[in-house]
């Protein structure tokens, strides 16, 4: 059997703009209205699923276990997106709890994907704006590519690129297909 090449999706910083709230320290959009998807993102999108690739999202959404967001206005954000965007699955972890091993750095959604999937982790990329994510993906054995905007937060150690968009890590790996097929021939 073949399996599958993916690429694994942050939410908030990768597909959509974050909205910063310092007081109730969250940067999620709390509800459809304050959702917007970045520039060039559909485009990239189109781009990877032109690639073969399966588009996995893969988001913490705490605050929802937090009390801050309701559960049933993020399904209504995932709804949207999978209408707009052509994204094939979208794994959510509502907790807070760090021990949660669903819980990114923690990488149970992505094994879970895996699985449902068919996917070939060490041939799959991970885009991420936090060092949570790209810890994720080292973790499954992904390539991780660092959406760095200069939080204030300590930054991954090791991703294998550092873009500053989803739109330029596609460009990246397009870049690697081809070399890689040059290899081949
Ligand atoms: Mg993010």
């Amino acid at each position: 059997m073949i399996k599958k090449q993916a690429v694994f999706l942050d939410r908030d910083g990768v597909i959509n703009k974050c909205i910063f709230d310092e007081k109730i320290n969250s940067n999620s959009p709390r509800n459809l209205n304050e959702f917007r998807i970045l520039p060039k993102v559909k485009d990239a999108l189109i781009y990877l699923k032109e690639m073969n690739f399966l588009l996995i999202v893969v988001t913490n959404q705490p605050d929802v276990s937090r009390g801050i967001i309701l559960k049933s206005d993020v399904e209504k954000i995932h709804e949207y997106m999978q209408k707009n965007l052509p994204i094939n699955d979208i794994y959510v972890c509502y907790d807070s709890n760090d021990n949660n091993p669903y819980r990114k750095p923690n990488n149970m959604m992505i094994i879970d994907a895996a699985k449902k999937w068919e996917i070939d982790l060490s041939n799959s990329y991970l885009v991420g704006d936090r060092k949570k994510d790209i810890d994720a993906g080292i973790k499954s054995g992904c390539k991780t590519f660092f959406i760095d905007y200069n939080y204030k937060e300590d930054k991954p150690k090791d991703p294998n690129y550092v873009v500053k968009s989803l739109f330029e890590a596609t460009e990246v790996i397009r870049k690697l297909k081809n070399e890689n097929k040059q290899f081949k021939n």
